[in-house]
């Protein structure tokens, strides 16, 4: 009776202490799950976890060795507003800022997937060419670069663009042909020593 009453206990008393065992460390798991999925949510903010075109095409670009962005501006003022800078907040998925100075109207702006689709096929076409900026940079007073749809360029395969230089102007044309609807280069004022690549301005912009 006595050893039978033991047994019993025991019998019960074992499955208790698992369930008393698993009650403190299931919790923690639960815890520890929870902790985990919120911190990722928390970390993309919300954002899709599917890259934009414009995202995807600037991290390649980026990744591209023919496609040089300038981490400078040629006015040698000193912002978050570079060529290279923009490239790099459109790969991070945030607008491209603009400069604050001169002309510039400051803010931000997206980069048009169209003019970075074009700089990709450029570059995938055999031009190395450096990009001097992009919506940064002090611009006229309505200029496209504000609105994210022009880019200026100064070198092409290691040649300076100036007048009567080679590349530039089967660049521009090429450029065109992928529809950029403002371009102008050495002859035109201002722009002896770069070539200018503007798309169609946003509607209503
Ligand atoms: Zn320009």
């Amino acid at each position: 009776m006595t050893s039978g009453g033991f047994v019993k206990r025991r019998e019960i008393r074992y499955p208790n202490a698992m369930n008393r065992k698993w009650s403190l460390i299931l919790p923690l798991i639960m815890g520890l799950l929870i902790a985990v999925v919120v911190g990722c949510s928390a970390g993309s903010k919300g954002r899709s976890f599917i890259k934009s075109s414009r995202e995807r095409l600037a991290i390649s670009l980026l990744a591209n060795p023919r496609v040089e962005f300038a981490n400078y501006h040629v006015s040698g003022k000193r912002d978050n507003a570079t060529a290279l800078d923009n490239l790099k907040q459109t790969a991070a998925g945030v607008p491209a800022a603009r400069s604050s100075y001169g002309r510039a109207p400051g803010g931000f702006t997206q980069l048009d997937p169209q003019m970075l689709r074009a700089m990709k096929k450029l570059a995938d076409e055999g031009y190395r060419f450096h990009i001097t900026s992009i919506a940064g940079s002090s611009h006229s007073s309505r200029s496209r670069h504000y609105l994210g749809v022009a880019f200026d360029v100064n070198k092409i395969n290691g040649v300076r663009v100036r007048r009567g230089s080679a590349y530039w102007r089967e660049f521009i044309r090429k450029c065109e042909a992928m529809g950029a609807t403002e371009t102008l280069g050495p002859g035109d004022p201002g722009h002896s020593t770069h070539i200018h690549l503007a798309w169609p301005r946003p509607p209503g912009q």
